[in-house]
């Protein structure tokens, strides 16, 4: 039997990620995946199809909006089937991809169910037989899956999930979202763009509730502006299915009942960790509400087991914390000095449109701390780059605090909010101040530039506004 020093459970971001940096590292890496594919939920039914969709919906409004820029467009349609088959087409290329680097980094990869079975030791069940691999150091990262609501469960034909709802052979006229998290305003703008009449139903008083206060208020006004209904507060009762779709009772925010009718409806009510049959009752890792507890470097409490990504507890549920928390892992195995992970310092990017970008803490989160808050904010209709590219809604806030002129949170929503998104958590990382980044010269005419008009504005010194 061979032995490992790492063997990872899931080749998803945090799988992938980790074992491509043990291979560079020089450990002998082994892979285990139960999908006969490699990329995860990421690749496959997450990250990567939605932005697919999603750049598809952002060109055909620019298609429906062309007479804006001196075009004259006739007999545009949608051609579904192809679209669907340019974001399988990608994916497909990108799994493929991973498959390259894990050659060119001699990681091992075997299909089948991976197992903890005690220190050192991982089995790998397929086809009913089972096989033991050895490893000095075991890392599940076996992901999520979504979430339903009690009494409503998926049937992947009218009461979709994150996955079922890739794959509709038609878009539908009509739309339900239940939850309007980052997933939910994802799909709710992406068949808001391709026609289709969409509700957004959210327990919680606000859309994307993680996000600053003001960006939902942002978002709400121009999903609404978008014809997009939102019904905050709102708590479902009932889905029940007919020959025509879903029909959802739900009682409002003023408690009283309402009744929606819709040909499909989509749950993103959140995920839940995959750690059932992972065999984590061998070992002495500590779970809650099924996700593990991790300390430094993602080592459990069982010493040589490792927790990576969206079944960790206590950390956000995305791709790129995965993949750090993955690199911090085996960095550490390797014997060098790993990054630590700082909650504080995850950016979050939602790429419904408008796109929201932030990092690091609301203004509310920042009160709560006990900081002396100063906050400043530039508003996209002073740059002249986001004019021309006719979208120049939305802003960037800045959360500091007024001491020292620490940057303590940064919160976009607008143009290219996921990219500018960038300075944003290098500004976070690098610990800079508002003084170093207003002073830090930006390109012109960019929408990037509007960074430095909002970490001016926190000195009531912004140009452009
Ligand atoms: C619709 C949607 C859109 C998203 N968009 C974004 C985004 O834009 N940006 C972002 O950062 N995040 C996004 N996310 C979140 C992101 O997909 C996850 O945070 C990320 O995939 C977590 O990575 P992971 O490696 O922990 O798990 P996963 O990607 O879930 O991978 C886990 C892997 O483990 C395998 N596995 C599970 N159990 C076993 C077992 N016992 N044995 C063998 N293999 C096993 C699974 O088959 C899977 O391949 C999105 C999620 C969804 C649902």
């Amino acid at each position: 039997m061979a032995k490992y020093d790492v063997a990872i459970i899931g080749s998803g971001p945090g799988g992938y990620v980790a074992a491509i940096r043990a291979g560079e590292l020089g450990l002998k890496t082994v892979v285990v995946e139960k999908d006969p594919f490699l990329g995860g939920t990421c690749l496959h039914v997450g990250c990567i199809p939605t932005k697919v969709l999603l750049h598809h919906a952002d060109v055909y409004d620019h298609f429906k909006n062309a007479a804006e820029l001196g075009f004259e467009v006739s007999g545009l349609k949608i051609n579904w089937a192809n679209i669907l088959s340019r974001k399988d087409k990608i994916v497909k290329k990108h799994a493929k991809g991973i498959e390259f680097l894990f050659k060119k980094n001699k990681v091992e990869w075997v299909q089948g169910w991976g197992r903890y079975e005690g220190p050192g030791k991982v089995s790998v069940e397929k086809d009913g037989k089972k096989a033991p691999i050895e490893a000095s150091h075991i890392l599940l990262v076996s992901g999520s899956e979504a979430r339903a609501l009690p009494g409503i469960e998926p049937d992947h034909k009218t009461i979709l999930t994150n996955r079922s709802i890739l794959e509709l052979p038609e878009i539908p006229k009509t739309l339900i979202v239940v939850g309007a998290g980052a997933v939910g305003v994802e799909f709710a703008s992406i068949y808001n763009s391709f026609g289709t009449q969409v509700t957004i139903l959210e327990a919680l008083p606000r859309v994307v509730p993680v996000e600053d206060e003001e960006i939902s208020a942002e978002l709400d006004k121009t999903f609404r502006k978008k014809n997009i209904n939102i019904f905050t507060q709102a708590m479902v009762n009932s889905v029940k299915k007919d020959g025509k779709g879903v029909t959802v009772t739900f009682k409002d925010k003023d408690g009283k009942t309402q009744t929606l009718q819709a040909e499909k409806l989509l749950l993103a009510v959140g995920r839940k960790p995959m750690t059932d049959n992972c065999g984590l009752e061998k070992s002495k890792a500590k779970l809650e509400r099924g996700a593990v507890h991790v300390g430094p470097y993602m080592e459990t409490s069982e010493k040589g087991l490792y927790a990576i990504g969206d079944i960790v507890f206590g950390l956000p549920l995305l791709a790129h914390a995965a993949m750090m928390e993955g690199i911090s892992a085996v960095t550490h195995i390797a014997g060098k000095p790993g990054p630590a992970i700082r909650k504080d310092r995850i950016p979050n990017a939602t790429y419904c449109e408008p796109q929201i970008g932030s990092i690091g803490l609301t203004e509310k989160q920042a009160r709560e701390a006990g900081h002396q808050v100063k906050t400043g904010k530039f508003p996209f209709v002073g740059n002249s780059k986001a004019t021309i590219l006719g979208n120049h809604s939305g802003f960037i806030k800045v959360v500091s605090d007024e001491k020292y002129g620490e940057v303590l949170g940064i919160h976009i929503i607008g143009p290219l909010a996921t990219e500018i998104l960038a300075e944003a958590a290098a500004v976070l990382h690098l610990e800079g101040t508002i003084d170093d980044m207003m002073n830090m010269m930006h390109a012109h005419p960019t929408v990037w530039e509007g960074m430095g008009d909002a970490f001016a504005s926190v000195r009531g010194l912004q140009i452009n506004v």
